[in-house]
């Protein structure tokens, strides 16, 4: 089932979703179902898993010298969707990034994906990789997401690539967008950004989902704004808990948000991690209650592997 048609059939209660990663290349798919078993009670009904893309590192050679290799450290986002799909019976949205693909490399894997039965795809351009000042995208890949939610919506309109195909199916994709309350890094301002983001919900995105944010005003200043300016699909707030006082800083870093200045109080009073992770708890259960009270469709929790946290989280609103 679409996302969309499962917000629309769900009035009554706030959803949960969640996202996961795939396993590190090596590792087994007990990894994600063991992360995924307990957060079944929670009966979510999409899950989205991330992509990860070719990373650049330093790999020294036998003969002492450095080189820089392209490394995939998380692959297997589609098997992932899949497994997910056919095991608990539940949705899997995958990440599906311009980064590392051409027209016809995504053109190929949308296939794929509708064969698998997959209706759901977060549309997305990716960061630039490690050691890689800005994104670059393939010589005959997409610039921005806004071309991938467009070459999507072609396939659901059966225009494909290729113009000599005979009478080629229509897909039927369900697209989700990023969106951020408190601006994408990149965007020369907020207002700028979402002219950007509803450029794409008018491509055919049909769905929103937030980049983390700790304070509930940014999202409800977000949602007028998209609001005002004629966005009017579902926007999904993303969240996940801190749970370690490095995460003062290397979130705004990672992720180009704020956190708000009550939070950063309360977690340098915290003796030790464990403490900061009680209070980022609290802070994300508080969070996730206002949020239900403002009626968003369904409240997506970003796991990061730690279901013990999330499922925490989660209990305190049933
Ligand atoms: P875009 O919408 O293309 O925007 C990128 C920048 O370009 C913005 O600054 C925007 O304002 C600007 N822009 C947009 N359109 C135009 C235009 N036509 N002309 C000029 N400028 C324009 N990354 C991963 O690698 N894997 C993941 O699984 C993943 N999952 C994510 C899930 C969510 C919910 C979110 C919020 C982000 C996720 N990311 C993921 C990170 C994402 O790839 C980065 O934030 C990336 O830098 C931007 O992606 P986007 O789809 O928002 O890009």
């Amino acid at each position: 089932m679409k996302v969309t048609d499962i917000l629309a059939n769900n009035k009554e209660k706030t959803l949960v979703s969640f996202e996961i990663l795939p396993p590190l290349k090596g590792k087994s798919i007990d990894s994600i179902t063991k992360v995924l078993d307990p957060l079944m009670e929670f009966q979510p009904p999409f899950i989205d898993v991330t992509y990860h893309r070719e990373e650049f590192e330093y790999k020294q050679t036998a003969e002492g010298y450095f080189e820089k290799v392209a490394v995939r450290k998380r692959p297997g986002t589609v098997g992932i969707c899949a497994a997910i799909k056919y095991r608990y019976n539940v949705e899997a949205v995958p990440h599906f990034l311009c980064g590392g693909f051409s027209k016809e490399e995504t053109e190929n894997s949308l296939i794929d994906l509708g064969f698998l039965g997959i209706q759901n795809i977060l549309a997305l351009r990716g960061d630039a990789r490690k050691l890689e000042k800005k994104f670059v995208p393939e010589p005959d890949g997409h610039p921005f997401a806004l071309d991938l939610v467009q070459q999507i919506n072609d396939m659901n309109c059966g225009k494909y690539l290729d113009n000599d195909l005979i009478n080629p199916v229509k897909t039927d994709f369900c697209i989700g967008v990023a969106g951020y309350p408190e601006k994408h890094f990149e965007a020369a301002n907020y207002e700028q950004d979402l002219m950007y983001l509803k450029e794409k919900i008018d491509a055919g995105g049909d769905y929103i989902v937030t980049q983390m944010f700790f304070d509930n005003k940014a999202y409800f200043k977000f949602v007028e704004d998209c609001k005002n300016i004629g966005i009017n699909v579902p926007i999904i707030p993303g969240i996940k808990p801190i749970t370690k006082l490095g995460q003062l800083n290397s979130i705004p870093s990672a992720f180009f948000i704020n956190l708000p200045e009550e939070l950063v109080k309360e977690a340098k009073k915290c003796k030790d991690d464990a403490e900061v992770k009680e209070l980022g708890i609290e802070w994300c259960i508080n969070q996730s209650k206002e949020l239900v009270k403002f009626g968003v469709p369904c409240l997506h929790y970003y796991t990061m592997g730690d279901v013990k946290t999330i499922s925490r989280i989660c209990k305190e609103l049933v």
